[in-house]
């Protein structure tokens, strides 16, 4: 399959995904079902017309307020949508057709809903993140059966160990239970992709959630005692590597071996 045509699905596939994924982001903080009712205005309870339904395109259409009785929109709900899509985009170049990229898909799609939730109530649902397992366990372990290669699963398989063990050992200072059980899952898809993949995912995620932490404490936004989400920046620091790691080992490499 061409590239191009590859990438025109996956925007495509990215924008319904990012629409489904407002609907997590709302709905599941607040035990609601996801699929009853279907969208409607949070503040009249009007339905949604179909055509308001699009992703990005209908919020534009109505330019961001209720059809019917007004209310304001939030511009997260376009936003949402399209940074999904341009998250999904960035990881099919990433992984091209390959039997590995509907797995990172599915992270993609999970790491918005998560970072935007943890934001909202500081929690990351075990709803979302505990059947993760599952999901990665059955996108990935066909391909290792499929190439005869264990590798891969079992460099994710210690990984998991180990960002579940620093994790766990930092649970007592600012890192909540949910980031915990969060980790291993982050392992498993670092570790997959390589040793490098771990190292600048773990180290990168500490070092933007401790940036953060230090420009809002200087902004007096928030002091040593306030608790900050930390998923976000642990789920930004393995999407950094995911895209980083391989680019970065190859520069390591001609650093090394300058002929090669
Ligand atoms: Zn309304």
């Amino acid at each position: 399959m061409p590239h191009s045509l590859l990438l025109g699905i996956v925007a495509l596939l990215g924008l319904a995904v990012g629409s489904f994924l407002n609907v997590v982001i709302h709905r599941v903080p607040r035990d609601e079902s996801l699929v009853q009712p279907g969208s409607h205005c949070t503040e009249c309870g009007h339905a949604v017309r179909n055509r308001h339904n699009i992703p990005v395109l209908g919020w534009l259409l109505l330019r961001g307020r209720c059809a019917d009785c007004g209310t304001r929109i939030s511009a997260r709900y376009p936003l949402v949508e399209a940074g999904t899509t341009a998250l999904f985009v960035a990881v099919a170049a990433r992984f091209g057709w390959s039997w590995e990229l509907p797995a990172y898909l599915y992270l993609a799609a999970i790491a918005i809903a998560l970072a935007l939730i943890d934001l909202d109530v500081m929690r990351l649902p075990d709803k979302i993140v505990l059947p993760s397992y599952g999901v990665a366990a059955a996108l990935l372990v066909p391909v290792s059966v499929a190439e005869g290669d264990w590798t891969a699963p079992l460099r994710g398989l210690a990984a998991a160990a180990i960002l579940f063990l620093l994790y766990r050992l930092l649970a007592g200072w600012g890192m909540g239970f949910g980031d915990v059980k969060l980790a291993p899952l982050l392992g498993f898809y670092l570790g997959w992709l390589g040793w490098g993949a771990v190292a600048i995912g773990a180290f990168a995620g500490f070092l933007l959630g401790g940036a953060v932490g230090a420009v809002l404490m200087a902004l007096k936004l928030a002091s040593r005692k306030s608790r900050i989400p930390f998923g976000p920046y642990m789920l930004a620091g393995a999407f950094l590597a995911v895209f980083a790691a391989a680019p970065l080992a190859d520069w390591y490499v001609t650093l090394l071996l300058p002929s090669s």
